[in-house]
């Protein structure tokens, strides 16, 4: 196991300091000051200019708040000490304030998945069409009567066939998640390779 202050950002603009550890989407940290120590999958927070990084990442099965239109700075700092959040933001000041930060810089989903990565290692491939895009629940295996509402199409491939218990959505097969997972595969391709532990 992997133990280390775990402290980030894409830019050392204003003194953040880089130790990432990570180990096939877990990671464990350990800040030697008393701060929080987390093991298991890294969780995010994005705030709400990121919500495309945000379904990126659930698409990828890591457990990631979305913050609300106008939700407050202290509040989402809260949620993300609390809840051993990593915080995804354009603002500096806010990561600054937050005891894991990472700073997305560029334009555009793939631009800003590409800072993350730059930001802490992770596994794009780590858990993908786990997790519901929208709400972030974990998925269940759909019943049989969800898959007959399925397009025939989808039907008749080896699934997985899932449902979120939040909302209803159903997840087959199809072009949407094909693409989605192309993205996913294009950028695990293109991560760096995770430290050797
Ligand atoms: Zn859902």
């Amino acid at each position: 196991m992997i133990l280390a202050r775990f402290r980030c950002s894409a830019t050392t603009s204003f003194g953040q300091v880089s130790s990432n550890c990570q180990n096939n989407g877990h990671t464990a940290a350990l800040d030697p000051s008393g701060g929080p120590v987390r093991s298991g999958p890294m969780r995010f927070l994005c705030d709400e200019m990121l919500a495309p990084l945000a379904r990126l990442l659930r698409a990828a099965g890591y457990d990631t708040y979305l913050a609300s239109d106008g939700e407050p700075d202290a509040g989402l700092l809260k949620i993300a000490r609390e809840e051993g959040r990593i915080l995804l933001t354009r603002d500096k000041r806010l990561a600054a304030a937050a005891a894991e930060s990472v700073l997305i810089e560029g334009r555009g989903v793939d631009a800003e998945a590409e800072s993350l990565s730059r930001g802490v290692v992770l596994d794009w491939g780590f858990a993908p069409f786990t997790r519901c895009v929208v709400d972030n629940a974990r998925l269940r295996e759909a019943s049989l009567d969800e898959i007959d509402r399925m397009p025939e199409s989808a039907q008749a491939k080896a699934g997985p066939f899932r449902a979120c218990p939040a909302c209803g959505r159903l997840y087959w097969p199809g072009s949407h998640v094909r693409r989605i997972g192309e993205r996913l595969n294009g950028l695990t391709n293109g991560a760096p390779m995770p430290p050797q532990a």
